[in-house]
């Protein structure tokens, strides 16, 4: 069992408030990623769970135990760092076996327990090897060795994949996940990296300037995402946005959006009946939630507008198109003839629609 509970977590660094306020709770076997960009106050957020930082407010629990003034050592946590922290004149083994020897477990068992780790990140040909003579990646799967051979009840990890390449980076995120499925040990990920935080985690907690925005399951902040600030941040591409007045009818239930010489509407649905407003609005949607139609057609949110931009992906082409100051990206199948210029109409699922407050980013459900 290790689920980890932040209760009011802030930290100040003299007047600088990296973080705020942030109370997350953390399930047992969760891998969660804390996701944000840069100076957002991830990293002195995880520094606080490890106790490599103090914490100026809140508290830290474990199995509803309170760990916030425990040292590091003393919390069964383990953390891999973005530059790996390796000592260089070290050898592979030794760099594995420290933490194990500090604790005087007997070398029978550190031997054991070294090769076992080893085998399963596949170093162990390696563990003669002074670090200085390794790859990136292949000192990434040391410090991933060395924290895993302490056998602990949470992982931490600092965007440990940021100074990786691309390719490698791909497929050491899959090992991560790999692992994680294997140990099943509570992990918390920080990263600025959305598509990683996507395919790596079971829950997302979006932060921006030391608070969390949003915490949910992956799935959940991705569909539906409580602020423009989430929904603009998960999803590649950008969710295309729309700056406009909306009103509603409660007695249809029918919705009209309007903006700079364009309206699109929507027929109300029976038995579903709708909060009457009329606000501006940020109106949200994903390319994959907007649907090219044949030339000419017409109906339920549909728009015109003139494509200027192309982006063929191979297995998809994203459709960039403009209706005066209005501007939405369609994802589309190839080869569907469509070039530069053409005037197209797209049709855009009501189901699909994120509606912001204009003013707030909040969301809102009509
Ligand atoms: P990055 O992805 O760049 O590491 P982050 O989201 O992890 O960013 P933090 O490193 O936690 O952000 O920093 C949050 C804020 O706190 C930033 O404004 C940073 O400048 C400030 N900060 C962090 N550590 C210190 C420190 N030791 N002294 C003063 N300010 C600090």
């Amino acid at each position: 069992m290790s689920r980890v509970e932040l209760r009011g977590l802030a930290k100040s660094f003299g007047p600088v408030q990296a973080v705020k306020d942030v109370t997350l709770e953390i399930p047992d076997h969760a891998f969660v990623t804390l996701l944000g960009p840069s100076g957002c106050g991830k990293t002195t957020t995880l520094n606080m769970l490890a106790g490599l930082e103090k914490v100026t407010r809140g508290e830290i629990l474990v199995d509803g135990q309170t760990i916030t003034d425990w040292a590091p050592h003393e919390r069964g946590m383990a953390m891999v760092f973005q530059n790996y922290a390796l000592y260089p004149h070290m050898d592979v083994y030794g760099n594995i076996a420290f933490a194990l020897k500090l604790q005087k477990v007997p070398k029978a068992d550190i031997d054991r327990r070294v090769r076992r780790v080893a085998s399963a990140l596949e170093v162990e040909k390696l563990l003669q090897r002074r670090i200085s003579q390794l790859s990136g990646g292949q000192q990434q799967r040391v410090a991933l060795a060395r924290a895993m051979v302490k056998e602990p009840k949470v992982f931490l990890f600092d965007e440990p994949l940021s100074n990786l390449d691309a390719a490698l980076r791909t497929r050491m995120r899959i090992e991560i996940k790999r692992l994680h499925q294997q140990l099943r040990a509570t992990s918390v990920f920080v990263t600025h990296d959305q598509e990683e935080a996507m395919i790596l985690s079971d829950y997302i907690a979006v932060m921006r300037d030391g608070e969390v925005v949003q915490y949910g399951r992956a799935d959940e902040v991705y569909r539906k995402p409580n602020h423009i600030y989430v929904g603009t941040f998960i999803g590649k591409p950008r969710m295309s946005i729309m700056e406009g007045r909306l009103t509603v009818d409660g007695q249809t239930g029918g919705m009209v959006f309007s903006a700079d010489g364009v309206r699109i509407a929507w027929a109300g649905v029976p038995g579903r009946p709708a909060k009457a407003m009329e606000v501006e609005v940020s109106l949200g949607i994903r390319a994959e939630d907007v649907k090219i139609l044949a030339a000419g057609a017409d109906g339920d949110g549909t728009m015109t507008g003139e494509v200027n931009l192309l982006e063929p992906l191979g297995s998809d082409t994203y459709v960039e198109l403009a209706n005066g100051k209005v501007s939405i990206t369609a994802r589309t199948e190839p080869d569907r003839g469509i070039g530069l210029g053409d005037k197209v109409v797209v049709q855009l699922a009501r189901p699909k629609l994120h509606i912001f407050d204009g003013k707030t980013g909040a969301r809102i459900e009509p």
